[in-house]
């Protein structure tokens, strides 16, 4: 069975997220999106939320499972049985960052190979920040984010 990760801190989860999950569990029998906590963020929802969240977007997926941790992604990637890193690139910007992430994770483990997923044209300038500060300006959410928690955003910022 072919398992993949998909980390990240999902705070919250937008359409471009979404977009990637559907795609990599098209390609892999099971995808576990991975809420990571990162000590060095704040986030704006509880890593609780942010998993009830995930998994209410996610409902129409068979083969995907959300889990929370604060293990490094490859630990989690061995805890679950995955050997492949999901991770979306939107610009250079990003790759930048996960150029560095994805050696890293080279040098601790060899058995984990990362696989990056081209955002789509129309999700490339989306990010959880970009949301939240849309949502703070009244804005319509409904091009960003998964309509099963637009509402809790909302309420959230508003
Ligand atoms: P992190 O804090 O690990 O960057 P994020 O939740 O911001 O976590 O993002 C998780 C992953 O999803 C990253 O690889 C990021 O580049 C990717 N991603 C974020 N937004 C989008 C998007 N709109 N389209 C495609 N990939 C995205």
């Amino acid at each position: 069975m072919k398992i993949a990760l998909y980390p990240g801190s999902f705070d919250p989860i937008t359409i471009g997220h979404l977009d990637i999950i559907e795609r990599s569990a098209r390609i892999f029998d099971k995808v576990v999106i991975a809420i990571l906590i990162n000590p060095r963020k704040t986030p704006s929802f509880s890593s609780e939320k942010r998993k009830e969240m995930i998994e209410r977007s996610v409902a129409h997926l068979r083969n995907v499972e959300v889990v929370v941790s604060s293990k490094l992604a490859i630990e989690v990637a061995k805890d679950h049985g995955a050997k492949i890193l999901i991770r979306g690139i939107r610009a250079v910007a990003d790759y930048e960052y996960e150029l560095q992430q994805a050696t890293t994770n080279m040098a601790l483990d060899e058995e984990i190979e990362t696989l990056f997923l081209v955002a789509r044209p129309e999700y490339s300038f989306l990010s959880s920040s970009v949301a939240k500060e849309l949502a703070r300006y009244h804005c319509d959410l409904a091009k960003i984010l998964p309509d099963t928690i637009i509402d809790e955003v909302e309420e959230k910022f508003r």
